[in-house]
């Protein structure tokens, strides 16, 4: 029903949805709960909102509970979460193709790392703060651009005719 599900985000405050039992679809009550994630062979303590079934009792863990999860576990390793990657892109104001475009990053590789279906390695992950910056987003906006300018190869040879008959008024020009 909401194409944003695919990763569990649900709004801008995942916390304003109301929980909802997935057995019997009751009301639910949260417990924030601390809690121990394992992940290969490291452990990070997390705290996470645990919900109950006021109707059938089952607990469970909702998409706020998988975010804070996933969260940890990108800062545990220093990159950037997915969903940072996402409002990058969006502060940007650009589509994935139109980004994939500007930055050279394939376009279903910023999907998977939008969807945390796979994380980007340091370098990528690098280059993708350095994105976050206005300097540096400029920069790659120039680098990108020059299609529009002049063919290197004749701007070369012009350059190149010119620094040899230029040779003897620059030296004249030194009284
Ligand atoms: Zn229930």
């Amino acid at each position: 029903m909401d194409s944003k599900a695919t990763y569990g985000v649900a709004a801008d405050d995942p916390d304003r949805t109301p929980a909802i039992c997935p057995r019997c679809e009751g009301p639910a009550t949260t417990s924030v709960e601390d809690d121990i994630v394992e992940f290969g062979d490291i452990e990070i303590a997390i705290t996470m909102p645990v919900r109950t079934c006021e109707d059938c009792d089952i607990q469970f863990v909702d998409h706020v509970g998988a975010r804070i999860e996933t969260e940890a576990i990108y800062r545990h390793h220093g990159l950037l979460t997915p969903w940072e990657i996402r409002d990058l892109r969006k502060r940007r104001g650009l589509s994935r193709p139109a980004f994939a475009a500007v930055t050279g990053l394939g376009e279903a590789t910023i999907k998977r790392w939008e969807t945390g279906a796979t994380a980007q390695n340091r370098a990528n992950d690098r280059y993708l703060r350095l994105l976050n910056d206005d300097a540096c987003w400029s920069a790659l906006k120039r680098v990108v651009a020059p299609k529009s300018e002049p063919p290197p190869a004749r701007a070369a040879s012009t350059q190149r005719s010119r620094s040899t008959t230029s040779a003897p008024p620059a030296a004249a020009a030194s009284p």
